[in-house]
């Protein structure tokens, strides 16, 4: 039987669709191997949010070409956000087998078993390991217009999945050992809105609750202008939903907001954190910043500080802004030098550092509940409903089981603690 090798870049959606088509080969008899030289079929999915992803996807792609002429035999699979043109993609990589939009996962299988009309779908045992953690998508696409994003240019519009599909994959991966699953979307709050009778993401949450097995429930990411009141409603009632929540500030000045087109005033996402905050006591918070966007000046810069500082988020994703092509900031003059950008990118980072830092030690000698996920460097390594990395030295099995775990330190990204 042949062997496949999946390389995954991007968000929690591409581990997602890697998830899924890795099951799928499974399920076609395909086995996992870890060398890329020793497979029959290579998988890559890729993303192109930022220029520094695109170009790990160009050196990937490159590094294959010698590979191809030396195993002419192996099937080379391209999908996720840098398929656009394809028949251009055709000319540049003549030595691709084949590209596939992003999660077009039912494609890439039914490629493989044409090129095989042998291969058919088993569903005895499959050797395939579910992750105690798995990601579900819930919502494909993005229908907002953030000035910046190339992701709702390769990924369409919004279209959810039924509740019943959601609620059946959950049920399977439970099933197979999954405890905690995380719903997905590019805007998960937009859940449903084009499904018949209008579901909403707090009515997913709560037929996903009602789920036997399953531990816990996560979603991300969220959207400031489309966290209505039922969602966080939904959080605070539903106890196996986590008090974890990513929504995505991107800045924390007005001018820059609207030059983003994101949909909200600062004002108006800090009284959003007040509700949050106010109805879900010790919730987590994180959010992603975009800094050196097109005629961000200091003082605009210094606005998002401001709002970190005051905020104290748990977590913040800063990234330097890079133009994409066809996005309506790519016409906007890039006039903030390279340089600059680094500058403020670290400057949030070092901030970000202190303020964890001091947002954890707050959980010194507390004994807080962790989901097991794997060993790691012979500590187990697990999570907090909060979302934080946990490390503890145990000779018993811990994975996928709810351990106990007393506080002994604390650092800004992860915790070290002992069973209690
Ligand atoms: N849907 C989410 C939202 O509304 O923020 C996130 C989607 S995007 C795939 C993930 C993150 O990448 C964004 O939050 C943003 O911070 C970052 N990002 C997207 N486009 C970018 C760009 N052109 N330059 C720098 N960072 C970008
Ligand atoms: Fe991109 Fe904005 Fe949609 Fe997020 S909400 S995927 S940043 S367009």
């Amino acid at each position: 039987m042949g062997r496949y090798h999946i390389w995954t870049i991007g968000c929690q959606y591409n581990v997602a669709d890697s998830r899924r088509t890795a099951e799928g080969l499974e399920r076609l008899g395909y086995r996992w191997t870890k060398q890329i030289e020793e497979a029959d079929l290579i998988v890559l999915n890729t993303c192109v949010v930022r220029q520094s992803a695109e170009d790990k996807v160009l050196g990937r792609l490159s590094s294959l070409k010698p590979l191809k002429k030396k195993h002419p035999e192996a099937v080379i699979a391209v999908m996720g956000c840098f398929i656009d043109d394809v028949p251009a993609l055709k000319q540049t990589f003549p030595y691709v087998d084949a590209f596939f939009k992003p999660s077009d996962v039912e494609g890439l299988l039914e490629f493989v078993q044409t090129r095989h009309p042998t291969l058919r779908f088993t569903f005895h045992v499959l050797r395939f390991t579910f992750p105690v953690s798995c990601y579900v998508p819930v919502i494909e696409g993005c229908s907002r217009f953030c000035t910046y994003c190339i992701v709702r240019l390769r990924r369409g519009r919004e279209r959810s999945r039924p509740m019943d599909d959601i609620v059946e994959e959950v049920e399977c991966l439970v099933q197979r050992g999954a405890r905690e699953i995380t719903l997905l979307g590019q805007n998960v709050d937009a859940y449903g809105h084009d499904l018949p009778g209008q579901p909403d993401l707090a009515d997913l949450l709560t037929a996903v609750h009602g789920i036997e097995g399953l531990w816990r429930i996560r979603f991300l990411t969220s959207h400031p202008a489309d966290m209505k009141e039922r969602i966080i409603d939904a959080v605070a009632s539903l106890p196996k939903v986590c008090e974890h929540i990513e929504v995505p500030v991107q800045s924390g000045d007005d001018a820059v907001l609207k030059r983003m087109v994101r949909g909200y005033t600062v004002d108006q996402y800090r009284r959003l954190v007040a509700r949050i905050r106010e109805r879900i006591p010790r919730v987590s918070l994180a959010t992603d910043v975009i800094v050196g966007f097109p005629g961000e000046t200091e003082e605009q810069f210094m606005n998002t500080c401001k709002l970190l500082e005051e905020t104290r988020f748990d977590v913040v994703h800063v990234a330097a802004y890079s133009p994409r092509p066809g996005t309506a900031a790519s016409r906007f003059p890039d006039d903030v030098p390279q340089g600059e950008k680094e500058r403020r990118r670290k400057l949030i980072e070092e901030l970000q550092e202190d303020i964890a830092g001091e947002i954890n030690q707050q959980l010194l000698g507390e004994t807080v509940e962790v989901l097991v996920e794997e060993k790691h460097r012979g500590k187990w390594k697990g999570r907090t409903r909060t979302h934080k990395l946990v490390f503890f030295e145990d000779d018993g099995d811990w994975q996928g089981k709810l351990a106990q775990v007393k506080i002994t330190w604390a650092g800004p990204w992860s915790m070290q603690g002992e069973l209690d």
